[in-house]
């Protein structure tokens, strides 16, 4: 029987980048000791008292159909972070819960474009965006941002391609570089985006893994609420990625539709997870700081690290990933990654899985533990020194 062109096309029908993360993980069902460095999934799991506050409200009987834009106390609780946290006034009616970052991003994108519309997105990108945009109907256009300019986008490559657009999406801080866009970035994103009346779609999953400095949200810049629909989740801040938690806060009439669509999609978001989300938004700093501790710690350390053996890296303050410059090694980040994972048994992700922007890097997610990754770096080290001697 054939199938929608859509859905067949969904992954743009070439690798979709995973090669390695399935042929680590294959490796390690067959009883080698591989070092996984792949998924930005938390080493430790949801916190007890996360789980507990769920279990009260399951057993409370929070268990039915619950409200579809979410509850009206977890709306309450993230608008009042949100306007906490940027100072934009926010209230429930710009708030909706959705099963998951990744949920809210297919769901502002069948608010932003119309069947066959450009859909703008920064290279180097979060695996699932092309994907994202092609199931909701547009079409991906990458707009690269650049090694050499520390992966900050430029408003002139912008330009080039804003014109008849609906949406940009961006992700600050970022996967897979761990950049965090600076102000002028931000701002030049708003004005180009204004200029062409676009949507920014603006990914913050990672807002609380700043490790130096603060999140900035295009939102809270001038005229940004008007056009900017945030997605933010509980996946990374309070390791929280099985529970499918998130939303997506923006104007009240784009929220209202949003709302409209989640009735003929995913019907919300179980009663239980949204008491327990709310109790994590709830529970204080200290809880987030437990969470982010080992992120914060890891990447200052891998940091030095890679700069003792003298190896680049992209300078970054943020996230639970660290980017390695592996250019001088010759090698293309998928040789380096599948060659690091056949014989030294480490797996990290190519750059090219994110991008041609981010072709000759790999992306090492911090997501042992501490000692683990550090002789896991120094033999990637050593693998990398033994490439560049055959290179000289
Ligand atoms: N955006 C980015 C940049 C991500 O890295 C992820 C998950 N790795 C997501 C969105 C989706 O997160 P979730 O659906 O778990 O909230």
């Amino acid at each position: 029987m054939k199938l929608s062109h859509r859905i067949e096309m969904l992954t743009g029908g070439g690798s979709d980048g995973w090669d390695i993360f399935r042929k680590a993980r294959a490796m390690v069902a067959s009883g080698i000791d591989v070092t996984e460095l792949t998924i930005g999934e938390h080493d430790r799991r949801t916190e007890p008292e996360i789980l507990e506050a769920m279990h009260a409200s399951a057993m409370g009987g929070h268990t039915g159909y619950a409200a579809l834009p979410g509850t009206d106390s977890l709306r309450d609780t993230v608008a009042a972070r949100v306007a906490e946290r940027t100072g934009v006034p926010t209230t429930r009616h710009n708030v909706v819960v959705v099963p998951g970052g990744q949920a809210g991003l297919f769901a502002a994108h069948v608010a932003a474009c119309d069947p066959g519309d450009d859909a703008l997105f920064i290279d180097p990108y979060y695996a699932t965006y092309p994907g994202t945009i092609r199931g909701a109907g547009a079409v991906p256009v990458p707009v690269a941002a650049h090694a050499e300019r520390g992966f900050q986008p430029e408003a002139r490559e912008l330009e080039a391609v804003a014109a008849g657009a609906s949406s940009l999406l961006i992700n600050s801080p970022n996967n897979p570089t761990g950049v965090v866009y600076t102000r002028d970035t931000l701002e030049n994103i708003l004005r180009v985006v204004r200029a062409n009346d676009l949507w920014l779609i603006s990914d913050e999953v990672y807002d609380t893994q700043v490790w130096d400095g603060t999140h900035l949200s295009p939102r809270q810049l001038s005229g940004g609420a008007e056009n900017t629909l945030v997605i933010g989740s509980l996946s990374k801040s309070h390791a929280m990625t099985g529970s499918r938690l998130g939303w997506i806060v923006g104007p009240e009439d784009a929220i209202e539709h949003i709302i409209n669509l989640t009735t003929h999609t995913t019907y919300g978001v179980p009663g239980f997870v949204q008491d327990a989300g709310e109790f994590a938004l709830t529970a204080g700093q200290t809880l987030e700081d437990r969470i982010a501790a080992p992120f914060r710690r890891r990447h200052k350390a891998a940091k030095a690290q890679l700069a003792g053996h003298g190896i680049r890296f992209v300078p970054s303050d943020a996230s639970m990933y660290l980017m390695a410059d592996i250019r001088p090694t010759g090698l293309s980040g998928d040789a380096f990654a599948a060659r690091l994972l056949e014989e030294r048994h480490i797996a990290v992700m190519p750059g090219e899985s994110f991008g041609q922007a981010a072709a000759g890097h790999l992306r090492i997610a911090l997501t042992v533990d501490d000692v683990r990754l550090h002789t896991a770096l120094d033999r990637l080290a050593d693998f990398y020194f033994s490439l560049t001697r055959t290179a000289a």
